[in-house]
């Protein structure tokens, strides 16, 4: 017996995809608790405006959209707590999630912990982080008024950052591997159309270069022929895609070869009792809108799975 009342639902991450979870499980009054290790709203924290949402026609500010939904899912009750997950054991009856200082029992988890960004893994990559390498162009784009910037990447993110770049760099070069680009097409227009971007396709950039003062060149190889270039730059941002913050969990919870989470449909992992909601989830559209239809979908089939074995 464990002298602690059990939660019905542990929660664990704090985007768009576990706020709506709590937002449904606080409203169907189930104990439940989000854990969240760093600020809530997840990736949205990384990015500018929203214009996909819907709702907001004129598009809505990430950060403020975030905060929107963790208001929204406060409003009705949630309880959270600033704690990391370090261990989940999920083979008894009740789920055992240890914290940092504590354990939580629980009857089902909810896992939303989202994904973080890819990196290059090239030469000076880390080093520079921080002087003149970052994954983030709201929190950095300032720093390089009307400075040459670079952008790693051909998909929505690479494309979308590119163009928020815009409005402080003097110029921005959009480097891809291939010949054509990732991205939504309305996103793609929008770019080729912006004067202050350059695309240079068929690269890779194989080295960054600096010194202690920053970034201050690429090293490019071209795909076709290996020709090998510098591009002098003073910052370089690198959306390359996404890996899922998934690494914490037991084996048991399957996972395709990168981490991303199987599920059925009612957003069920292959542990009893046990959800997944948001991009750590395995599927093909990842997008706010698919990450609060996820929590939803989670939250409700947890209450279901209380229902049917707890009752
Ligand atoms: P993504 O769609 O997976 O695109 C990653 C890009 O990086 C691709 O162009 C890929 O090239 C390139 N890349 C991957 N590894 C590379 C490497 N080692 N070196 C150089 N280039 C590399 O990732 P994302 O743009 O971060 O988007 C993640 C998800 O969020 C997607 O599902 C996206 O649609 C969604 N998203 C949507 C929006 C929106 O709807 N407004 C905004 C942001 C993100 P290849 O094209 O050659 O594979």
């Amino acid at each position: 017996m464990h002298s602690q009342e059990p939660y019905d639902i542990v929660i664990i991450g704090g985007g768009p995809a576990g706020l709506t979870a709590g937002l449904y499980a606080a409203r169907a009054r189930l104990k439940t608790v989000l854990l969240e290790r760093m600020g809530f709203g997840g990736q949205l924290l990384n990015y500018d405006k929203v214009e996909n949402y819907p709702g907001f026609p004129e598009g809505i500010g990430a950060f403020g959209l975030g905060e929107l939904i963790s208001a929204h899912a406060l409003k009705f009750g949630l309880q959270t707590l600033n704690a990391e997950v370090v261990q989940l054991d999920l083979n008894k009856r009740l789920k055992a999630v240890h914290l940092p200082k504590g354990v939580l029992y629980t009857r089902t988890v909810i896992i939303a912990s989202g994904a973080s960004p890819n990196k290059l893994g090239i030469r000076g990559e880390s080093e520079l982080t921080g002087r003149g390498v970052s994954y983030c162009a709201v929190c950095d784009a300032p720093f390089y008024r009307d400075q040459e910037v670079a952008v790693v990447g051909g998909g929505d993110t690479a494309i979308e950052e590119a163009i928020y770049l815009t409005k402080f760099a003097g110029k921005v070069h959009v480097i891809h591997r291939r010949d054509r680009l990732r991205a939504t097409q309305v996103i793609q227009d929008r770019a080729f159309n912006n004067d202050k971007i350059h695309f240079v396709f068929n690269s890779i950039v194989t080295e960054i270069r600096g010194d202690a003062q920053g970034v201050d060149r690429l090293v490019l190889k071209d795909t076709r022929d290996a020709a090998v270039s510098e591009l002098p730059v003073n910052g370089v941002f690198v959306f390359v895609g996404i890996q899922p913050n998934s690494r914490f969990l037991p084996t048991e919870i399957d996972r395709d070869a990168f981490g991303f989470i199987y599920t059925d449909q009612e957003m069920a992992t292959s542990v009893p009792g046990v959800f997944a909601a948001g991009d750590v989830r395995f599927k093909r559209l990842r997008q706010i809108v698919t990450a609060v239809g996820d929590g939803a979908t989670a939250a409700f089939s947890a209450g279901r799975y209380i229902e049917e074995h707890f009752s």
